[in-house]
C-alpha cells in the first residue's frame, strides 16, 4: 500500500487536478493506494482570513464570496475539461459544501466569535472540495473509489502548544471503520477529530502530517508527498537559484530541516513515518517521471552538511537580571510558564553564568510569552532582580543540517565565517547535542544574503566575485579583456568572477547575470544608467550580490573621494587611481577604518610600480616587524625611459618626443615631467611605512621648471619644451664627465620624502635602471647593508591590468586573512 499526498500547489486549478487524477489513475493500476488531498492553493489562506474576521466580530462577506467564487470557477472549468463528469453529483456536493459553510459562518456571527470546532470545520472546506472534485474525475476515468473521513479516526490531541496525532487511538479507530477499501481511497488532509470529539486541525501545512498518520494506519510501505518542486533541495529553491536536489536523506535530516523551516514538509510528518519505518518520497506533480527525494533510515555518507534551512518570523525573548545568578530552577520556571501558555519554543541559548536565558518563539507568540513571563516573575521584576523581559521581533533562524556533521571539526567555523562574509550579525547560536544541526539567529531581513552565501561557501564551494569596472580607457579595456580570457580557467578552479557593471564617464551598464565581455562596448553605449553610488547600492541589494568589487581604472578625483562610501556600503575597492591614497591623511585613515569595520578589502597594488608587487611586499615586511630605514626608487616608467635616452645622446625634448611617440607618456608629457605623479607614489610608500605625511610635505624638484610643467595643453608644451634643452643640457654633460647617469629618483630618509634628479655612479643600485623599467630599493632593518630590490616594467596597460586583476582575486569571499 502506498499513500500519496497532493499539496495545494498540485491542486491550484483544473489542469492540476487533471494531472493529479492521471497520476492516481496510473498508480491505481499497480496496487492499492490511499490519496490525501490539500485544499486548492490559496483557499486555506482565505478561510483563515474569514475565521479571523469572524473572531473579530466582523460580518464582512467578501472572503466567503471569494472562496466560493474561486472553487466554483475550478468546478465550471472541470465541466469543460471532463464533459462526461457527473455534473449533478458534483453540483450537489458543492451545494452541500457552500450551505454548510454558510451555516457555520452565520452561527459564528450570532455568537460574535468562532468556537474552535466551528473554526476547524470552516478551515477544512477546501480539502473537502478537493476530495469531491478529484473523486468525480477519477470515477469519470473509470476508477472505483472509496472515501475516508478523517473525523472517524484521525485523532488529535490539541492540549499542547501544537496539535499532535494520537497514533494508537487513530490506528484502532481506522481498523474499526475501514476494513474494506477500494483500490483507490481518498481522504481530505489537514483536519481530524479531537480527543473531546470535536473537529480539529493539524495546523497550517498539516496535510503532510495527515498523510503520515494515514500511512501508519494503513501500514503503508511508502508515503509520497507530491508538490511543485522535484524534491528536497539543499536550500530553499526560492532563495537560492542553484540549490541542489537531494536524492536521499535520513529521517533525522528531514526532521531537522522541516523543523527549521523547509516548507516542503510539515515538521511533524517524519516522526510517525520513521517510527514505523515507512519510507517517504517527495515528488513533483508537474514532472512525475523524476525520482524525487527519498527519505528513509539510510543516511548517505560523504556529505557532511546536507542542507541549510531558514525559519522566518521568529522572536527572541530574553530573561536576564542580576538576581538570576542565585535563583534556583530559573530555567525550569521560565519554560514551565511558557509551556503552560501553550507556546512552542524553537530554540534555547543560555549563558554559562546563568545570567541570561534567551529563547526563540514564533513571532506571533512573542507577546503572549512576554505576558506570561511578566505574570510568573511579577515579584522578581518588581524587586528588580530581573530586568524587564525583552522581546526582539523580526528575526530568523538559519540552520545547517547533516547527519555526518557529528564529530567533524570546522563546520561551525565555516558556517559562522560565511555569515560574517555576508556581513550578517549573529544574535544567538545553538547546536543540538547530536550535532545534526547548528542554528544561528539573525535579523530576518538578512536571511536571503545569509542563505545565499552559506550555500555558496558550504555547498558550491565556488566563491563569487561581482566586479564593477569603472573607467574604460586603455587599462580598463585591457582588464576586461584579461578577465574575459581568464574566466574559463577561473571557472575550472571553481571561482566565479563576473563583471556585473561597466561604467565610463557617461554611461553605466549593469547585468546581474554577468555582462557579455565579448561585445560589451555597444551595450555600454546603449545603456541608459549613469554611475552613482545610489544606483549601485540599489543594484547590489536587488541582485543580492555579496562580494561586490569596485575596480577604479580612472584617475578621477571625485571617484577616489567616494571610496569611503563604497566601502561603507559593502563594496571592496580595488584601484589603480592614486588620488585616494594621496588625499589628506585623515581620508587615508578613514578608508582603512571603513574597510576594517565593514570587513572589506581596499587594495591598490597598482598605485606604485603598476603590476610589480610593491605594496604587498612592503606590507608583508611591516607585518613581520621590519622598518623602512631608507628608500630610493625610480617610480615613473616614462621618466625612466626619457632619462635613459638622455645618455644615448638625445636632448630632453628629443627623448620626450620619442617617449610620447611610443606611448610611454601621459597624453600631455608635462604631467610626467612635473614629477607630481612620482611624488604621489612615494607618498603612498611613505604612508605604508608608517609616516603620517601629506602630499605638500614632499620636497619636489620637477624635471622642467614649474611654468612649463603647468602647461595643460600638450601641443603647447611640446612646442615650448625644446627652449629648455639649452638649460638642461649642461646637467647631462656634467654627469657624463663624472662617469655618472642622471636619474629621476624618489627617496625617503629620516622621515622625509624627496623627488628629483640625481646624478648617480655605477655603484648606485639605480644606475642601470632605464628603458621604462621601475626599480625600488628598500633599505630596511632586516635588509641591510644591501637593500631589498624590486625591479621590472612599472607602467603599461597590460601589467597594470594584471596588477588590478591580482587585487580583484584577493577579495575572494573567504580570503580575509590579511
Ligand atoms: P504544497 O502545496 O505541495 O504543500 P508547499 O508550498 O507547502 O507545497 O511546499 C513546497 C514548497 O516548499 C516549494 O515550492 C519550495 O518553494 C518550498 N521549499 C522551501 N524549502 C525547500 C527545500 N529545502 N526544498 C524544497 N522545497 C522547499
Ligand atoms: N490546506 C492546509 C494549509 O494550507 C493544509 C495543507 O495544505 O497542508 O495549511
Ligand atoms: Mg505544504
Amino acid at each position: 500500500m502506498k499513500v500519496l499526498k497532493f499539496g495545494g500547489s498540485s491542486l491550484a486549478n483544473t489542469t492540476c487536478f487533471k494531472q493529479v487524477a492521471n497520476i492516481v489513475h496510473d498508480y491505481g493500476k499497480t496496487g492499492p493506494i490511499a490519496v490525501v488531498l490539500s485544499a486548492p492553493q490559496g483557499i486555506t489562506n482565505l478561510l483563515v482570513s474569514l475565521v479571523d474576521s469572524l473572531n473579530e466580530g466582523n460580518s464582512n462577506q467578501s472572503d466567503q464570496e471569494l472562496i466560493l467564487q474561486k472553487l466554483s470557477a475550478i468546478l465550471e472549468d472541470s465541466f469543460t475539461q471532463f464533459p462526461s463528469i457527473d455534473h449533478d453529483a458534483i453540483a450537489v456536493a458543492f451545494e452541500d459544501l457552500s450551505v454548510r459553510l454558510n451555516q457555520l459562518v452565520q452561527g459564528a456571527k450570532l455568537l460574535s466569535h468562532c468556537p474552535s470546532a466551528t473554526q476547524a470545520q470552516i478551515l477544512g472546506t477546501g480539502e473537502k472540495f478537493s476530495v469531491a472534485l478529484l473523486n468525480a474525475i477519477l470515477q469519470t476515468l473509470g476508477n472505483e473509489t472509496s472515501l475516508i473521513d478523517p473525523e472517524k479516526f484521525l485523532t488529535i490531541d490539541d492540549r499542547a502548544a501544537e496539535p499532535v496525532a494520537e497514533l494508537e487511538i487513530s490506528k484502532k479507530r481506522f481498523s474499526d471503520n475501514y476494513s474494506n477499501l477500494s483500490t483507490i481511497a481518498i481522504m481530505p488532509g489537514f483536519f481530524g477529530v479531537k480527543l473531546n470529539g470535536e473537529t480539529g486541525t493539524l495546523g497550517r501545512n498539516g496535510s503532510d502530517y495527515s498523510a503520515a498518520i494515514l500511512a501508519v494506519c494503513v501500514q503503508a510501505k511508502t508515503c509520497e508527498i507530491w508538490t511543485d518542486v522535484d524534491g528536497v533541495y539543499n536550500a530553499d529553491p526560492r532563495l537560492v537559484a542553484d540549490a541542489h536536489l537531494i536524492d536521499k536523506m535520513s529521517y533525522h535530516e528531514a526532521m531537522e530541516l522541516s523543523y527549521f523551516g523547509a516548507k516542503v514538509l510539515h515538521p511533524k510528518t517524519i516522526a510517525p513515518l520513521s517510527q514505523n519505518q515507512i519510507r517517504c518520497r517527495i515528488k513533483n506533480t508537474h514532472s512525475p517521471q523524476n525520482p524525487g527525494t527519498l527519505i528513509s533510515s539510510e543516511s548517505t555518507v560523504g556529505e557532511m552538511v546536507k542542507a541549510i534551512s531558514n525559519l522566518s518570523d521568529v522572536a527572541m525573548i530574553n530573561v536576564s537580571g542580576p538576581g538570576m545568578k542565585g535563583m534556583v530552577g530559573m530555567a525550569s520556571r521560565v519554560f514551565s510558564a511558557i509551556s503552560l501558555a501553550d507556546i512552542s519554543v524553537i530554540m534555547i541559548s543560555q549563558s554559562s553564568a546563568e545570567y541570561c536565558i534567551s529563547f526563540c518563539v514564533p513571532g506571533s507568540e512573542a507577546e503572549a510569552a512576554r505576558d506570561c513571563l511578566n505574570q510568573t516573575f511579577e515579584l522578581e521584576l518588581k524587586n528588580e532582580l530581573l530586568e524587564p523581559i525583552s522581546v526582539r521581533q523580526n528575526l530568523a533562524v538559519v540552520t545547517l543540517v547533516g547527519d555526518h556533521m557529528q564529530q567533524q571539526k570546522g563546520i561551525a567555523a565555516k558556517f559562522f565565517k560565511a555569515l560574517s562574509q555576508a556581513r550578517v550579525n549573529i544574535i544567538a547560536i545553538a547546536q543540538d547535542s547530536s550535532e545534526r544541526s547548528i542554528s544561528a539567529v539573525i535579523r530576518g531581513q538578512r536571511t536571503d544574503d545569509a542563505i545565499k552565501v552559506c550555500h555558496q561557501n558550504l555547498f558550491l564551494k565556488k566563491p563569487a566575485i561581482d566586479a564593477f569596472v569603472i573607467g574604460c580607457g586603455t587599462v580598463g579595456k585591457e582588464l576586461i579583456q584579461q578577465i574575459h580570457r581568464q574566466q574559463p580557467r577561473l571557472n575550472d578552479k571553481n571561482i566565479s568572477l563576473n563583471v556585473v557593471g561597466i561604467a565610463n564617464s557617461r554611461k553605466l551598464l549593469l547585468d546581474k547575470q554577468g555582462i557579455n565581455l565579448e561585445n560589451w562596448l555597444p551595450a555600454l553605449n546603449d545603456a541608459s544608467d549613469q554611475l552613482s553610488l545610489q544606483r549601485l547600492q540599489a543594484f547590489i541589494l536587488e541582485a543580492h550580490l555579496n562580494n561586490p568589487v569596485i575596480i577604479d581604472c580612472t584617475s578621477n578625483e571625485a571617484i577616489a573621494m567616494s571610496y569611503h562610501e563604497y566601502l561603507q556600503s559593502g563594496f571592496h575597492v580595488v584601484t589603480a587611481n592614486k588620488k585616494a591614497n594621496t588625499a589628506s591623511f585623515d581620508y587615508y585613515q578613514k578608508l582603512r577604518d571603513a574597510a576594517d569595520a565593514k570587513q572589506r578589502r581596499f587594495l591598490y597594488e597598482t598605485n606604485v610600480g603598476a603590476g610589480l608587487p610593491v605594496i604587498d611586499n612592503l606590507q608583508g615586511l611591516m607585518r613581520a616587524g621590519d622598518e623602512l630605514v631608507q628608500f630610493e626608487g625610480i617610480l615613473s616608467g616614462s621618466l625612466s625611459y626619457i632619462f635613459g635616452e638622455l645618455h644615448q645622446g638625445l636632448s630632453l625634448s628629443e627623448a620626450t618626443i620619442k617617449a610620447k611617440d611610443l606611448g610611454y607618456t601621459e597624453p600631455n608629457p608635462a604631467e610626467d615631467l612635473s614629477g607630481l605623479d612620482v611624488a604621489r607614489k612615494v607618498l603612498v610608500i611613505a604612508r605604508e611605512a608608517g609616516l603620517e605625511l601629506e602630499l605638500s610635505d614632499i620636497e619636489l624638484e620637477p624635471v622642467v621648471p614649474e611654468e612649463l610643467a603647468n602647461i595643460t595643453d600638450a601641443d603647447e608644451f611640446m612646442r615650448k619644451l625644446p627652449d629648455f634643452d639649452q638649460t638642461f643640457q649642461p646637467k647631462i654633460e656634467k654627469a657624463q664627465q663624472n662617469g655618472e647617469y642622471l636619474r629621476y629618483i624618489a627617496s625617503i630618509e629620516g622621515g622625509k620624502c624627496k623627488v628629483g634628479i640625481q646624478s648617480v655612479d655605477s655603484s648606485h643600485p639605480l644606475y642601470s635602471v632605464a628603458d621604462g623599467e621601475n626599480a625600488l630599493a628598500l633599505h630596511t632593518r632586516y635588509y641591510q647593508p644591501k637593500p631589498y630590490v624590486i625591479r621590472g616594467y612599472g607602467a603599461g596597460a597590460s601589467v597594470t591590468a594584471a596588477g588590478l586583476f591580482g587585487d580583484v582575486l584577493r577579495t575572494l569571499a573567504w580570503d580575509h586573512e590579511h
